[in-house]
């Protein structure tokens, strides 16, 4: 185990080589700090999504064996695909308000709200206001070489 004590503090040596600050000890990563806005953002490609980017905060490619941490933005009037997935969604709402669908269910979402989505259901984001929603959307590693099911209903949404 690996303690981050205050001595082992001042063996930590920043790497300036690229946008991200690497903290070494004894010559291994023991954390990288970045801020998110220096992250690339990318849109969502996948079939039902509208108006919605991601950002890849920290995942396999930082050295993060278990988890990944990704951002979403849905832009006014935007959504995410409806679908499923055979792992869970930990999601946290940074800013804005909107709906989440659970099954057949509309749930109201704000700032500040937690949400554990089980996997296999049915779930899909829809931003509510005029300023993007954004939040935080963790998922395991193992999800990464797992299925994701459009809802068969889905598809781009007409208004
Ligand atoms: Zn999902």
């Amino acid at each position: 185990m690996l303690a981050l004590t205050r001595a082992s503090l001042s063996r930590f040596e920043p790497n300036s080589q690229t946008a991200f600050h690497y903290f070494l000890i004894d010559g291994i990563i023991a954390m990288k700090l970045n801020h998110f806005e220096e992250i690339e953002q990318a849109e969502v490609e996948m079939p039902g999504a509208s108006g919605c980017k991601v950002r890849w905060l920290l995942g396999a490619k930082d050295g993060a064996t278990n988890f990944s941490m990704r951002q979403f933005e849905v832009a006014a009037g935007g959504f995410t695909p409806k679908h499923s997935h055979p792992y869970e969604h930990e999601v946290f709402v940074l800013e804005g308000q909107g709906t989440v669908l659970e099954g057949d269910v509309e749930h109201e979402i704000k700032s500040g709200d937690v949400l554990y989505v089980s996997p296999n259901e049915i779930h899909q984001f829809k931003n509510a206001a005029d300023v993007p929603l954004k939040f935080l959307c963790l998922i395991p590693n193992s999800a990464l070489d797992k299925p994701i099911i459009q809802a068969p209903e889905c598809g781009v949404e007409k208004n």
